[in-house]
């Protein structure tokens, strides 16, 4: 058995004690492995496990190494993780199955005209800045209603639900329990929270979506953040 099936094992025995230990179905909450950095032969044995919801953070990356394993394994759910520029627009809609980093109305637009174009409409994400780090994508929790209300109202969008990346100083759980909070107040069940090092927190907090790499595919060159 692969190191990163073993892991896996683990991270799914994790996800479902946490979600138990608080009142919550482990299927209400979808782990979703993040690939980004490894190529297909550390991401084969995770599929032949048989896992099918993967995470990456960069179009071309993706766009790489993606088509040929969807070839493979046809009923991979493919979600976009990392920040989307408008003219990556049509190759993301056309390559990912859910969007998580819808943080302005330029990629909002972008996405909504796509998505009609070619008549594929993704659900979507929108992500909050919740620590307003000046360098850190996602939209202000202020502008947040109005921004859902561009969205949903005069775009279209499926907005699924909030997604949120804490700054890495504070304290997680404040802001997941933020982020459902500004969830809950505008209808949405969707939460896309949680990582390697707080994902048993943020199901604690309600995340219907965990987005897990380093635990599961082991360490990655680089920055963590890459
Ligand atoms: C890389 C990344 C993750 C996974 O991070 P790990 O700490 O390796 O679990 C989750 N979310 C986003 C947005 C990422 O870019």
């Amino acid at each position: 058995m692969s190191e990163a099936i073993e892991r896996l094992s683990a991270v799914k025995a994790d996800l479902a004690k946490a979600a138990t230990d608080h009142g919550r179905s482990p299927q209400n909450v979808t782990l979703i492995a993040v690939s980004k950095t490894f190529e297909p032969e550390a991401i084969i044995p995770v599929l032949d496990a048989g896992h099918r919801v993967f995470g990456e953070n960069r179009v071309q990356e993706s766009a790489g190494k993606w088509p040929e394993l969807k070839n493979r394994y046809p009923d991979v759910e493919l979600h976009l993780i990392g920040p989307l520029q408008s003219n990556k627009t049509r190759e993301a809609v056309a390559l990912f199955d859910v969007i998580h980093t819808v943080d302005r109305p330029k990629i909002a637009k972008a996405l909504a005209t796509e998505m009609e174009r070619v008549n594929r409409h993704l659900p979507v994400f929108v992500q909050v800045n919740t620590g307003a780090e000046p360098q850190k994508a996602g939209v202000l929790p202020e502008d947040l209603d109005p921004f859902l209300k561009l969205c949903r109202d005069d775009l279209g969008l499926n907005v699924m639900g909030l997604m949120c990346i804490p700054p890495i100083e504070d304290e997680p759980a404040v802001h997941f329990g933020f982020l459902a909070t500004l969830a809950n107040r505008n209808g949405l069940d969707g939460l896309s929270m949680g990582m390697s090092s707080d994902y048993k927190a943020a199901i604690q907090f309600g995340a219907s979506h965990v987005r897990v790499g380093s635990a599961i595919f082991g360490a990655r060159p680089g920055p963590a953040t890459q």
